[in-house]
């Protein structure tokens, strides 16, 4: 029987689970509260250049992505770059990422590279992450690397990124986002990611167009305030005081806004929600006249910048303007910078730019630019595949998955598009159930 689905959220998972449901047959809307689809792989008129708020690379294991390229006739939109990869090291710029950077490296002994290598390696090979999902990934690159190769290669990444939860993060988190850009290679000397030409907004344009044509229907602008139920299912939606009936809710939004959303959740259920954690992110963006660096990816590993890397966006994307660099600064919201306002983000990236490239110059800067996003990356704890809550609910006709749904996988589109399509099933099964 046709049912009529509201979905919470037009990001990648929103969009993919709405084309499910609406090839079964049945009625969509999509609500965002945004002014635009696409979530955090949304696009921005930055100084007159449409580019993502934060960036984005595809990998060659994103395979879910390319089967959905491979629906919407986009796969010759797919472009790869052999990219390169630094290591900004206490005030030196290193090479990173082949063998020859490894044996160049003098801030390791033999031993210590040596261990590096076999633990990439061993990395590599994993597809059962369920031991490493109970252990923690410090201990567990400790164990590998030494102490002195994670104290120079992975101490200060975990502490600018998770800072007083840097001890909460389990090995296979960490193991799933090593394996998927050792394996996105074009030999074993060379790296190559990928993007799409005219960035994720192509990709995100055509699910939209694919909706409309299939009679779905989006709504920018339109935040879903509550989810009504009657007799422990889903009854409607609430939008600026108005109720609209529905059948059934997807939600894609971040889960942490799940218990305000549906109030009728048992509470030991939404308590399970709640316990799952985030890290917000305040991310920089720079439109500079010359090149910062050649690298794509820069790891810094360094006392005086309090940023874990940049992404130089056009060293993987040439066609995307002007020089384009990020400065993702990872913090919880109890961190006192975070209370800064977003010029303050940008300033500080700028002061760090000649220790980058000492001949950077302040008048190399076009345009500048700050976003934020509350719920960037999910903080996934030893045993953290037992603590996500189931996504189909205990009422009835009410569906979650958000980014924390990926684990052990890293966050990427990729991931949501595969997620989207599980959440789509959760609920299709409950109704035929
Ligand atoms: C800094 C950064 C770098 C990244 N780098 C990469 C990369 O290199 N490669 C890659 O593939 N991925 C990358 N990602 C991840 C990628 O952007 C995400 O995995 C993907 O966009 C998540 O999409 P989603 O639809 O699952 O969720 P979201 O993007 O979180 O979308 C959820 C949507 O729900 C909406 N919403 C929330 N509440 C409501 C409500 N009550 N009513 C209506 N709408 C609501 C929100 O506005 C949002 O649009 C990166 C992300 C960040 C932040």
């Amino acid at each position: 029987m046709k049912q009529s689905y509201a979905i919470v959220g037009a990001g990648p998972m929103g969009l993919v689970a709405a084309l499910e449901v609406l090839r079964a047959g049945h009625e969509v809307d999509v609500y965002e509260r945004d002014d635009r689809i696409g979530g955090m792989s949304a696009s921005f008129d930055f100084d007159g250049l449409a580019i993502e708020r934060y960036y984005h690379f595809i990998c060659k294991t994103d395979t879910p992505l390319f089967g959905l390229l491979d629906e919407l006739g986009l796969r010759d939109r797919l472009r790869w770059t052999d990219t390169k990869m630094g290591l900004y090291c206490d005030g030196r710029l290193y090479r990173w990422g082949t063998p020859a950077a490894l044996l160049g490296f003098d801030k390791l002994g033999w031993i210590d590279k040596a261990r590096y290598a076999l633990h990439v390696m061993h990395t590599k090979g994993i597809d059962d992450w369920s031991e490493l999902d109970k252990i923690g990934a410090i201990p567990w690159l400790q164990r590998w690397l030494g102490v002195r190769g994670y104290e120079v290669l992975w101490r200060r990444l975990f502490e600018l990124k998770f800072y007083e939860h840097s001890d909460r993060l389990s090995a296979s988190w960490l193991g799933t986002r090593i394996k998927r850009v050792a394996l996105s290679r074009r030999s074993l000397l060379q790296e190559s990611l990928g993007y799409l030409d005219g960035g994720s907004a192509v990709l995100l344009e055509a699910m939209e167009r694919r909706i409309r044509e299939l009679g779905g229907r989006i709504h920018l602008r339109c935040g879903i305030d509550r989810v009504t139920t009657r007799d422990g299912a889903v009854s409607g939606i609430v939008i600026g005081g108005v109720e609209r009936a529905v059948d059934r809710v997807l939600s894609t939004a971040p889960i942490q806004y799940v218990p305000a959303l549906v109030p009728d959740l048992p509470a030991d259920f939404a308590a399970r929600v709640r316990a799952i954690e985030n890290i917000p992110v305040v991310c920089v963006i720079l439109k500079l006249k010359q090149r910062l660096s050649e690298n794509f990816w820069m790891n810094i590993c360094d006392a005086g910048i309090e940023i874990p890397g940049v992404i130089e966006y056009s060293n993987l994307n040439p066609g995307s303007g002007p020089h384009i660099v990020y400065a993702p600064f990872y913090m919880p919201k109890t961190h006192p910078k975070f209370a800064r306002d977003n010029q303050a983000f940008v300033g500080e990236t700028l002061g760090y730019l000649s220790r980058l490239n000492p001949q950077f110059r302040p008048d190399w800067v076009l345009a500048t630019h700050c976003h934020r996003y509350d719920f960037a990356q999910t903080i996934c704890p030893p045993g953290f595949q037992a603590m996500l809550p189931p996504m189909r609910t205990p009422v009835r006709g009410f569906c979650m998955a958000d980014t924390s749904y990926y684990y052990p996988e890293d966050r990427s589109i990729s991931e949501s598009v595969q997620t989207g399509r599980a959440l789509a099933q959760a609920a299709l099964v409950e109704e035929g159930a």
